[in-house]
C-alpha cells in the first residue's frame, strides 16, 4: 500500500486516526453497515416500500405532467418505472441485502455501480450515457430509504459504524443540509474535496467538533474505502496508509493535543477579562437545539448566534409555530436566563431546505436569501416570529435580521414584529412586550451605513462571513478563491471598525458572530478594534478567552489603530503575527 499525503484547508483544528468512510455522492449519505440476521426480512421490506414509495412517486409525477409538457418528460419517466420494474434494481439488492446482511441503501449502491460499469463498456454514446437514468432512479430510492420513517434509528445505525474502528468520512463535497445530520453520526474526522473555509459546510464541520479539511481537490478519488487515514485539521494534512513512523508520530501528536485540550478545561469558569480589567463576553453560536449541550461545556455565558434555518432543512414541509416555538423556548429555557440571540431564517445561497434542491439562480449568495426572502413570504415569517415571541415569555431571547441592506427592510420587519405582537396580544399569549431586535451587519451597504441602522436597532453583529464574501466578491464555498479570502485585507477591517465606532456613538452593543470571533489570532485585533462581545463556535470559546486573559487592552488599542491605518495586507499580516506573540499564548 503506498502512502501518500493530501494538503487542503484546515477548518477545524485537531488530529483524527481512522479508517476512510466514503461518501457515494453529493447528495446522499450511503453508509454500509451490517445487520443482525434477525434484521435482514425487515430490511428487505424496507427495501420493497422504498421501491413501491418511488414508483407511486413516479406515476403522481407522470400523471401530474400537464398536457403540454415536453413528450420526453414522460418518456424519462417510463425508462425509470421500467427500470424499476427491471430485475436487476427489484430483485438483486434483496440477494444481496441477505447474503451480504447490509443495509438496504449500500445494497442498491453495490447494483447501481455494477450496471453502471456494464453501461459504461457500450460504444453507442447515447446508449452509455443511460446509466445517469439509473443512477438517478437509485438515487431516488436511496433518498426514500434514507428519510423513511422505519429506517433503522441513528443510534443502531452508529453503534453499527462505531462497533470496531473509528471511521473518517470522506465526500467529494456535502451540503449543509447533509452535514447536519451527521450531528446524530459518530465520525473522527470529516473531509472533502471541495469548499471554502467559512462555507456553511465547513461552519458546520466545525460544530461537529471534530479534525476537519476541505478543499482535497481529488480526496474522494485517491482514497479508497477503508483505508487508514491521518487527518491533521490543524495544518489541513490527510495523510493515507502512513508508515509505522509516521503513525507513531501522529499518535504523539495526538495525545499532545488532547492535553493541550485538556489544560484549557482550567480556565473554563474563569471571567474573561483583560489584564487591564475590561470583560469581554464570549457567546456560542449554534445549529440545533440540542447544541446547548457543548453551550455549557464551553464555558460560554450566552448564545450570540442560534441559526435558526437548520431547523428548517431535510424535510418536506416547514416546521410550524408550535414545532419552532418548542425549539426555541427549549433553548431559552436551557440557558437560563442568559442571552440567547436567535436569528430569524437565513435560508438560501449555500442553505437550501433540501440537500437535492437544484439551484438554479446564477448567483445565489446575491439572491432572495434570509430577510429577502423572509419579506417575500410574509406568512413564513410572521409564523417564526410568533413562535420566537412566545419562547421569549420563558428566557431572555434576541432576535436578530440576516443580511440587512436597506432600511427599509428593517423597517417592514419590525412592521411584520409589530403584526405578530398584536396577533399574540389578542389571543391572550404572553410574550415580552420589550424583545430587542438586532441587526446583522454583513453586506458591505450596511457596514457603510451602520449608523442608521444603529438608530433603528437595539444591537448590531457583525457576519464576518458574508462580510468578507461580498466585500472581496468571493464566493465563500469555492476553494478555488479560498486563498483571496482573508479577514486581514483592510476594506474588510474598515467595515468592520466602522460599524463598531456607529455602535459605540450610539451606545448599542456590537458583536462579531462570523467565524473570525472564533479565530484565536485575531482576538487580540478585534478587542483592540473595540469590540466587547464576541460569539463563536463553542469548540473556541476556551483559545480565544486564553487570549483575551494574557491581553493589555490599553497596547492592543494602539496595534490596533496602526494596523487600521495601513493599506497593504501584506503589511498588516505580520504585524498581526507579532501582536500574537507565541509567549502570549501558553498556558501559566
Ligand atoms: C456570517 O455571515 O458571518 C454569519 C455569521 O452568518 P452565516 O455564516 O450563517 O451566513
Ligand atoms: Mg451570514
Amino acid at each position: 500500500m503506498t502512502s501518500f499525503c493530501i494538503h487542503g484547508v484546515g477548518v477545524s483544528s485537531g488530529i483524527a486516526i481512522g479508517h476512510a468512510h466514503l461518501v457515494s455522492n453529493a447528495l446522499l449519505e450511503v453508509v454500509h453497515y451490517q445487520l443482525p440476521q434477525h434484521l435482514i426480512n425487515d430490511e428487505i421490506i424496507r427495501f420493497s416500500n422504498a421501491i413501491f414509495t418511488v414508483k407511486q412517486d413516479l406515476g403522481k409525477i407522470n400523471s401530474g405532467l400537464r398536457k403540454n409538457a415536453p413528450a420526453e418528460l414522460s418518456a424519462f419517466i417510463g425508462t425509470h418505472l421500467m427500470m424499476l420494474e427491471d430485475k436487476s434494481l427489484s430483485e438483486i439488492p434483496k440477494d444481496i441485502i441477505k447474503n451480504e446482511r447490509c443495509n438496504a441503501e449500500w445494497a442498491i449502491k453495490l447494483q447501481m455501480d455494477d450496471i453502471v460499469e456494464q453501461f459504461e463498456l457500450i460504444e453507442d454514446e447515447y446508449l452509455r450515457e443511460r446509466k445517469q437514468d439509473v443512477i438517478q432512479v437509485v438515487e431516488r430510492v436511496i433518498k426514500v430509504l434514507l428519510g423513511h420513517p422505519s429506517q433503522l434509528s441513528t443510534e443502531q445505525q452508529t453503534s453499527a459504524l462505531n462497533e470496531e474502528r473509528k471511521l473518517i468520512l470522506v465526500a467529494h463535497d456535502i451540503s449543509p443540509a447533509d452535514a447536519i445530520q451527521f450531528k446524530q453520526h459518530e465520525f473522527a474526522a470529516f473531509i472533502t474535496d471541495v469548499g471554502g473555509i467559512t462555507s456553511h459546510t465547513a461552519i458546520l464541520a466545525r460544530s461537529l467538533n471534530i479534525p476537519s479539511i476541505v478543499a482535497l481537490q481529488k480526496a474522494r478519488d485517491l482514497i479508497r474505502d477503508g483505508e487508514l487515514i491521518i487527518v491533521d485539521g490543524s495544518q489541513g494534512v490527510v495523510i493515507v496508509n502512513p508508515d509505522k513512523n509516521i503513525l507513531t508520530e501522529y499518535k504523539l501528536r495526538q495525545e499532545q493535543w488532547e492535553l493541550e485540550q485538556q489544560k484549557l478545561q482550567r480556565i473554563k469558569s474563569t471571567k474573561a477579562i483583560t489584564l487591564d480589567g475590561t470583560s469581554i463576553d464570549l457567546y456560542a453560536n449554534i445549529e440545533v437545539p440540542e447544541d446547548v449541550v457543548a453551550v455549557s461545556a464551553s464555558g460560554a455565558t450566552g448564545i450570540g448566534l442560534y441559526r435558526t434555518e437548520f431547523l428548517f432543512m431535510n424535510r418536506r414541509e416547514m416546521p410550524d409555530e408550535e414545532e419552532q416555538f418548542i425549539a426555541y423556548k427549549t433553548v431559552a429555557e436551557a440557558m437560563k436566563g442568559a442571552v440567547v440571540i436567535i436569528r430569524t431564517l437565513d435560508l438560501g445561497a449555500d442553505k437550501q431546505m433540501n440537500p437535492d434542491t437544484v439551484v438554479t439562480c446564477a448567483n445565489p449568495a446575491l439572491g432572495l436569501r434570509a430577510i429577502r426572502y423572509c419579506l417575500s413570504e410574509p406568512q413564513i415569517f410572521h409564523t417564526q416570529l410568533r413562535a420566537l415571541l412566545r419562547a421569549s415569555h420563558f428566557g431572555n431571547i434576541k432576535i436578530l435580521i440576516p443580511m440587512l441592506s436597506t432600511l427599509s427592510e428593517l423597517r417592514q420587519t419590525k412592521l411584520l414584529l409589530e403584526r405578530a405582537k398584536i396577533s399574540l396580544r389578542k389571543q391572550n399569549i404572553a410574550f415580552n412586550e420589550n424583545i430587542a431586535l438586532g441587526g446583522m451587519i454583513e453586506i458591505p451597504a450596511a457596514a457603510i451605513n451602520a449608523d442608521a441602522f444603529a438608530k433603528e436597532l437595539d444591537f448590531l453583529s457583525i457576519g464576518t462571513n458574508d462580510l468578507i464574501q461580498y466585500t472581496l466578491a468571493i464566493d465563500r464555498t469555492d476553494d478555488a478563491v479560498a486563498h483571496l479570502y482573508n479577514p486581514l485585507h483592510p476594506s474588510v477591517l474598515k467595515l468592520i471598525s466602522m460599524t463598531i465606532k456607529a455602535g459605540e456613538k450610539l451606545g448599542k452593543s456590537v458583536s462579531v458572530c462570523g467565524e473570525m470571533a472564533g479565530d484565536a489570532k485575531l482576538t487580540k485585533l478585534l478587542i483592540g478594534m473595540g469590540l466587547r462581545q464576541l460569539s463563536m463556535h463553542p469548540s473556541h470559546i476556551l483559545t480565544v478567552k486564553q487570549q483575551i486573559l494574557h491581553s493589555q487592552l490599553s497596547k492592543l488599542s494602539d496595534n490596533a489603530r496602526k494596523i487600521l491605518s495601513l493599506a497593504d495586507i501584506e503589511k498588516i499580516e505580520p504585524l498581526v503575527a507579532k501582536f500574537n506573540a507565541p509567549s502570549d499564548l501558553r498556558l501559566k
